[in-house]
């Protein structure tokens, strides 16, 4: 059977400035086994280009531009595709600017279709802008919905979906979403990653580290979804979603020898599963409403919406 792989970057392949453990030989194996893969990720800041470079200096070579699908060329692609001619004002940096410039998306500070709003740090200034273009009657667009994204082990960053609820609170428009856990992200991603393998692949597992995002638009996309324990969801956590993981791994590191000598585990003999006596029902810290949670520390707001 011929399996492709969309794999996610932020707590899968590095956190922060830190390569996973494992992370390299898993790309190598993909590599050598010449397995069809690509790179989906949330971040709209970074270009392909940007992307290739920090996996190199992290210390994984033989992975080009065209490894990568990112949520600013997934809006761009959605843009080009269902709204041609169209005129954008971007709160946003890098990668999205980058991306709709590929498309020939241009740029109207005046009376543009679209508010895009991506990764970055915007100004005040620029927020009112914003606002005010939505005050016109253009449309408001966010490349991601992650409200917050981790840059360490205790430390997070405001995400796009922050910025858009900002706007939404402002003007009362309702964003919409691009980026996991759109189809249009995961049709698009599937669509690249045939191109690279010449050919559909049987099934696609996506492998990620967010049940939000990742393994909730695995699911409904009709994809394998692989949760690793690496990055945003702590295994206690994942009772308490309906859609649940194909597999859960410790790290990518448990998926090497598999890719390597081309035989698949299931579930059940998946490391967490058959060490941890998981079972995938159990219940975990529960959302902030629930009446329990006025006794246990206050648990980190949903990723997305
Ligand atoms: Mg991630």
């Amino acid at each position: 059977m011929k399996l492709g792989y969309l794999i996610d970057m932020d707590g899968v392949i590095y956190r922060e400035n830190n390569l996973i453990d494992g992370a390299a030989q898993f790309v190598d194996a993909l590599i050598s086994s010449g397995t069809p893969f690509l790179f989906l990720t949330n971040n709209s800041a970074p270009t392909p280009e940007d992307l290739a470079v920090r996996l190199k200096h992290l210390g994984i070579n033989g992975v080009s531009p065209r490894h990568f699908y990112t949520s600013a060329m997934n809006t761009a692609e959605f843009l080009s595709e269902t709204h041609p001619n169209c005129t954008v004002f971007v709160l946003g940096e890098g990668g999205i600017l980058t991306a709709l410039h590929d498309k020939k998306i241009a740029n109207d500070a005046i009376n543009p279709s679209y508010v895009v709003v991506g990764e970055g740090m915007p100004t005040m200034e620029k927020l009112t802008k914003a606002h005010e273009c939505i005050e016109r009657g253009a449309r408001l667009l966010a490349t991601n919905p992650d409200n917050w994204c981790p840059v360490g082990a205790q430390k997070t960053r405001p995400g796009a979906g922050s910025t858009a609820a900002f706007l939404e609170s402002s003007t009362g428009r309702r964003p919409y979403y691009l980026g996991k856990p759109n189809g249009y992200m995961f049709h698009r991603a599937r669509r690249k990653l045939a191109e690279l393998a010449l050919g559909n692949p049987h099934d696609v597992v996506m492998i990620g580290d967010t049940m939000e995002t990742d393994i909730r638009g695995a699911i409904e996309a009709g994809m394998y979804g692989f949760l690793v324990l690496t990055g945003a969801t702590q295994l206690e956590a994942v009772g308490d979603y309906v859609y649940q993981p194909t597999r859960i791994l410790q790290s990518v590191a448990d998926l090497t020898d598999e890719i390597k000598t081309g035989k698949v585990s299931d579930r059940l003999n998946s490391p967490v599963y058959s060490h941890s006596g998981f079972h995938g029902g159990k219940p975990g810290n529960r959302h902030q409403t629930d009446v329990l949670a006025h006794f246990k520390p206050r648990p980190r707001p949903a990723m997305t919406k």
